[in-house]
């Protein structure tokens, strides 16, 4: 039984080493492996399913295809527009927002992190507007290069605004970590989207619970982290071809 976790590794033409190392990683370190979890934003943005055309996203589907064995995608910050096409394409199943899995006999809750990050309230009324339904349809009705405009705007927007907001603000905040492991009753917790690699200890309801954050794969193309869980527990391990 061996479960891997990757998170956060923001994809896109711009960034061919990163590409390929994730690739050789899907050929190279998943095989054999019980399941790969890619909990969110694994794109560094998806502008639609109709983009499955471009030959950039169909190279990484089609590697993801060639990994056979159960996939799972938590939709990120970035990359929340996947839909049926993105399954068939991947082989993957989708998650919900916040879903608990057993691994290794251990319920766990699995999140991609952003909605961890309460004190960004500026980040969390625009989650709120555009992960709703209605939003999704108007803006999936346009067509693929205006999407794809709005959604570059957008993050060169963000990008700005990053640069002035406190790095504790682009955290979690504890309360909304106590909150899901309490929602969910249970003791372990794996999301990503901070980019702060860490394991964490936290007491909620008198129990000793347990946090891991994954790292992101963009800012480190020398190897690609990633967690592993096993018959020897729990496992941080870096992939370098
Ligand atoms: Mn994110």
């Amino acid at each position: 039984m061996s479960v891997l976790f990757v998170s956060d590794l923001h994809l896109c033409p711009s960034r061919p080493v990163l590409t390929g190392l994730f690739c050789d990683f899907l050929r190279e370190v998943v095989p054999g492996n019980d399941a790969l979890y890619l909990l969110g934003d694994i794109f560094e943005y998806w502008a639609g399913d109709d983009d499955l055309t471009a030959p950039f996203n169909a190279q990484i589907c089609s590697a993801l295809k060639a990994c056979d064995l159960p996939k799972f995608v938590l939709p990120g910050n970035r990359d929340f527009l996947f839909g049926a096409d993105f399954c068939a394409a991947t082989g993957a199943r989708l998650l919900p927002d916040e879903v608990v899995h057993d691994i290794a006999g251990t319920p766990t809750l699995l999140l991609h992190g952003d909605t961890l990050c309460t004190d960004d309230t500026a980040y969390q009324t625009f989650r709120q507007q555009v992960r709703g339904q209605a939003w999704r349809e108007t803006f999936l009705a346009q067509p693929l290069a205006a999407r794809k405009q709005q959604i570059e705007d957008l993050r060169r927007r963000s990008e700005e605004q990053k640069q002035m907001k406190s790095m504790s603000i682009m955290d979690v905040h504890p309360q909304a970590v106590a909150d899901a492991f309490h929602r969910h009753g249970v003791s372990a917790m794996i999301h990503g989207h901070t980019h702060r690699l860490n394991t964490h200890q936290h007491q909620v309801d008198g129990h000793s619970c347990t946090r891991y954050v994954l790292g992101d794969w963009h800012d480190t193309p020398e190897g690609g982290n990633y967690l592993a869980c096993d018959t020897h527990g729990w496992q941080r391990k870096t992939w370098r071809p």
